[in-house]
């Protein structure tokens, strides 16, 4: 899959493409992520075209995206996917456009000042999203449940930081890790109201390669779509 002439991925991607023009979706983001596979098949599809990527890993992140050529006027936009964490936050900007795993204020603040650093010698911005957990399921893919999240919007909204260099740009979730649909979908459709309700120009990022028709549904803005156009992940 990741040999550089294998075109699968590309196919895959115009196929996802094909599918949202078809039925009139308005999405800004489909984010294809690369984590686990190398850099020959970013490189395949940015030359195709595509320029938005995810990874969960800085240190992978970095080591790869070093090889990728991009061209001076098509910047290659990368996403942070998984939970910021305070330990990793301060490195994220260095390499990270957005970051969708924002649930923890305390590591949102340590980002803010590294958004802020990046900006002051790049002019570059970091966007940022609220990842909430809606499943309530203990799990270590993180996010805020929502009574932090509106404890702290109704207490201290200026903990969601913003500033010239960094923005909060909306939300972002995850179904159950079960996979079940109905659930999937009454999960997205909360977001969407939650996002109605505090950011009402907010992205929704939600839908993944086992559920992104349902996220479309639902009114999803970001799609984050991994083994359905890369294949299965190395580990
Ligand atoms: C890995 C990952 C994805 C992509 O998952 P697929 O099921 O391969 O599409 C999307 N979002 C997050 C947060 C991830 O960690």
């Amino acid at each position: 899959m990741d040999h550089p002439m294998d075109n699968s991925p590309i196919k895959a991607l115009q196929d996802i493409l094909s599918y949202i023009e078809i039925h009139q979706y308005k999405i800004h983001k489909l984010v294809v992520v690369t984590k686990t596979h190398s850099y020959h098949l970013i490189q395949l599809l940015y030359d195709y075209g595509h320029r938005d990527f995810g990874e969960n890993k800085y240190q992978e992140a970095k080591e790869k995206l070093i090889h990728v050529k991009v061209k001076p006027d098509f910047p290659l936009i990368t996403h942070h996917l998984g939970p910021l964490q305070s330990g990793n936050a301060r490195h994220i900007p260095e390499i990270f456009d957005w970051v969708h795993g924002v649930g923890s204020i305390h590591a949102l603040a340590k980002l803010a000042k590294a958004a802020k650093k990046k900006f002051d010698l790049t002019k570059k911005k970091t966007y940022y999203l609220v990842q909430l957990n809606l499943t309530r399921e203990e799990t270590k893919l993180g996010g805020m449940f929502l009574e932090e999240f509106e404890e702290i919007i109704h207490t201290k909204p200026e903990s969601f930081i913003q500033h010239e260099g960094l923005e909060w740009k909306g939300f972002m979730t995850m179904g159950p890790s079960n996979g079940d649909l109905e659930i999937t979908q009454k999960i997205f459709r909360q977001l969407r109201i939650i996002r109605d309700k505090y950011l009402p120009l907010g992205d929704l990022s939600m839908g993944m390669s086992g559920d992104w028709k349902i996220a479309l549904q639902e009114g999803a803005t970001i799609l984050r779509i991994g083994t359905a156009i890369t294949g299965n992940r190395k580990y």
